[in-house]
């Protein structure tokens, strides 16, 4: 085992420390584990930039390391530790760390941060004028975590059985786009990526999501032996995803190219909606004064919104009172719009915009898959219908 002078020193100072025998650590990173590294948080660091920091929470307390296989660790009794960063350095609980990797587990249980509790580790590294917070976790843990936030609650187990190998081809996917960019983090927390919000959420069904995991443990879909990109979204309304223009390259994703539609969501409240916007709000949200129409002038083949014009009382610019949007920058301001297809109509003082499906219509539709289940497709079926020419592989464990 290496000393580790500065390490040591730093926690010397701040702790009443007990060196802990490597072998104690709560996670086991022995070759066939295969661990994700869920970026949680990152900032900006620097001379002019503001110090960040973030409070850890743990009930027994922590085990700390530089995260290298020959480090030391040390046990912080204290159930609570605050990691901040600045001027390019890390401090813990105040005292510059010498290190720009620090990582930080449990001594036994989970780590709170924020609203949320995590199962495995966290890390902490410096790098490139940029500190980056991620939770570091096993790859089945990650996916029930991950199934807790994205299924939905008391839906059946063949469904999310879907749902499982999907968000594990998923992350699997991002794990390997990690490696070709070199970027320390495998995946976001979020919906940009998969929403994770560790694993203690309530009114969740635990055994049935732990189950829907282990049964479907190591699956992954590919295509011509190719890791596959599996997006999934709530309600795809019926559009017919190969119609789609300019927002997937279907040369590369080819099983993403669903030539028919899916009549399975029909039932669900998001196949079609209608949301209303006050004129007043409406120019606000848009930044645009004086609206008089607002109309939809390009839609692609599938019936996705690509041109919006905007009418405005009095000329914009020299050449004319009409302004131009994209419908994807439309949809990024009207947030309670819920999908690219829709229509706008004026009603006395408010424009109502009625649309199909919730979310981006490619992919896995869940309500989809939940009627699939209901009329007693499994879960191998449901995928092919979604991913067509997708096969099940295994887990390419090192
Ligand atoms: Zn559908």
């Amino acid at each position: 085992m290496k000393y580790n002078f500065s390490l040591f020193f730093f926690l010397l100072v701040c702790f009443s420390l007990i060196t802990i025998n490597n072998t104690q650590k709560t996670i086991d990173y022995r070759k066939g584990n295969y661990f994700v590294n869920v970026l949680l948080s990152d900032c900006e660091v620097g001379k002019d930039v503001e110090a960040h920091s973030f409070d850890l929470r743990s009930e027994n307390g922590f085990l700390l390391s530089d995260g290298t296989p020959e480090s030391k660790v040390f046990y912080n009794k204290s159930n609570k530790i605050t990691i901040s960063v600045k001027d390019n350095f890390i401090y813990i609980n105040d005292k510059k760390y010498l290190k720009n990797k620090a990582r930080i587990s449990p001594k036994d249980g989970d780590i709170n941060f924020g609203q949320y509790f995590y199962q495995g580790d966290f890390v902490f590294v410096l790098d490139h004028k940029k500190l980056y917070l991620m939770n570091k976790i096993n790859l089945e843990d990650y996916v029930f975590a991950v199934l807790c936030s994205e299924s939905w609650p008391n839906w059946p187990l063949e469904v999310n059985k879907v749902f499982a190998i999907a968000i594990r081809t998923y992350v699997t996917k991002r794990a390997q786009d990690a490696k070709k960019a070199n970027r320390i983090y495998h995946i976001k927390n979020d919906n940009s990526h998969q929403t994770y919000r560790g694993y203690k959420l309530p009114n969740r069904n635990y055994d049935l999501l732990r189950t829907a995991v282990s049964k479907t443990d190591d699956l992954i879909l590919t295509y011509n032996g190719d890791i596959i990109d599996p997006l999934y979204d709530c309600c795809c309304g019926g559009i017919i995803p190969a119609d789609i223009e300019g927002k997937i390259n279907f040369k590369k994703a080819p099983y993403l190219a669903r030539k028919y539609s899916c009549p399975y969501c029909k039932k669900c409240k998001s196949y079609s909606w209608e949301v209303a916007y006050d004129v007043k709000d409406l120019e606000e949200l848009l930044d645009i004064k004086n609206i008089l129409s607002i109309s939809v002038t390009k839609k692609d083949k599938a019936g996705l919104v690509k041109e919006v014009q905007v009418k405005v009382s009095g000329k914009r610019n020299k050449h004319s009172n009409i302004i131009k949007l994209t419908g994807d920058k439309l949809h990024k301001y009207l947030k309670r719009i819920k999908s690219f297809c829709y229509s706008i109509k004026k009603q006395g003082k408010k424009f109502v915009i009625s649309g199909k499906g919730h979310g981006h219509h490619i992919g896995i539709c869940q309500w989809g898959a939940r009627e699939m289940v209901r009329q007693n497709f499994d879960f191998k079926q449901i995928l092919t219908f979604y991913y067509p020419g997708s096969k099940l592989s295994l887990f390419p464990r090192e």
